[in-house]
């Protein structure tokens, strides 16, 4: 229990999914949560259903980084955690041959360049103290190809990079501050929706989604969120420019692999 006693913890894209489960569960440990979305009424709603702070925050905007910078001007944990697959409006091509080039810079603007903005402002608020734990959501998808979601993939994988770029550098100045990154897979969230649909075979496609996964289930968000309690706290001092990966088993095969 109590785990972030007294950490201020800013968690992006916060008002769903893995980002309200990791603010709800730094929330329990004792965290004084700052919880961010650009969905101001979800993310208002969230944070007073959790018992914590709010502020709108679009990662891709560098005024509200700044904005936010004077309203929380000292961090102990940023989780950046927002992110888009590109589908949210529909189902347009993002393979290698067919996205369009609006589709991809969107994607890696708030994947990519809101991750960067996020470590700007965490370093600018941790090295007054000269501690801290950044923690950047990547993907499975940053680790593999994906040809069916390739600007997401190049952002994630993009974002696991400038992780360890963080981390050296942090390290460089002689700063405690660490930076690691999370991959999850299939992550049981609205994420997902727009690929499985509402028709009656969503439980079909749910099933073939994870049909590869050798624990045979979607995760879930409070699993995600374990692993950032883990990273975020002074049990993992020792940790940092290193990935964690929670995709029930998947890559650990392959599906080339023999019998
Ligand atoms: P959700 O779509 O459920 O939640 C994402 C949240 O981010 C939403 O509240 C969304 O708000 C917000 N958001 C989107 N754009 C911005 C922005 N520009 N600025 C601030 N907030 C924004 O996603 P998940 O919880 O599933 O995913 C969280 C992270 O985990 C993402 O980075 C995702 O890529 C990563 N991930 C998820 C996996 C999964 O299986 N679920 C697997 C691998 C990685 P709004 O509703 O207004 O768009």
């Amino acid at each position: 229990m109590h785990r972030l006693k007294n950490k201020t913890c800013v968690i992006t894209g916060a008002a769903r999914g893995i980002g309200r489960a990791i603010a709800a569960c730094f929330h329990d440990e004792g965290a004084i949560v700052i919880l961010t979305d650009l969905d101001e009424a979800a993310g208002a709603d969230a944070a007073a259903e959790i018992g914590c702070r709010f502020e709108p925050l679009d990662v891709r905007e560098e005024s509200d980084w700044a904005r936010l910078s004077t309203l929380v001007p000292m961090a102990d944990v940023v989780v950046n955690n927002a992110g888009i697959t590109g589908f949210e409006a529909g189902m347009t091509p993002h393979d290698p041959e067919h996205a369009s080039l609006a589709d991809w810079r969107e994607v890696h603007r708030v994947n990519l360049d809101g991750t960067f903005l996020g470590c700007r402002y965490a370093i600018g608020a941790m090295k007054g103290k000269g501690t801290g734990s950044i923690i950047n959501i990547s993907s499975r998808s940053g680790l593999v190809g994906i040809p069916g979601a390739a600007a997401y993939a190049s952002s994630k994988a993009a974002i696991r990079n400038h992780s360890k770029s963080v981390a050296l550098y942090c390290a460089q100045q002689g700063w405690k501050i660490r930076c690691n990154s999370i991959h999850p897979a299939a992550i049981l969230t609205p994420i997902w929706e727009p690929m499985l649909g509402t028709g009656p075979d969503r439980d079909a496609r749910m099933q073939a989604l994870v049909a590869d996964t050798p624990l045979k289930r979607f995760g879930m968000p409070d699993e995600v969120a374990a692993i950032a309690l883990m990273l975020a706290s002074d049990e993992a001092t020792y940790v940092t420019g290193t990935e964690v990966n929670i995709d029930g088993g998947l890559l650990a095969g392959s599906a080339a692999s023999p019998g």
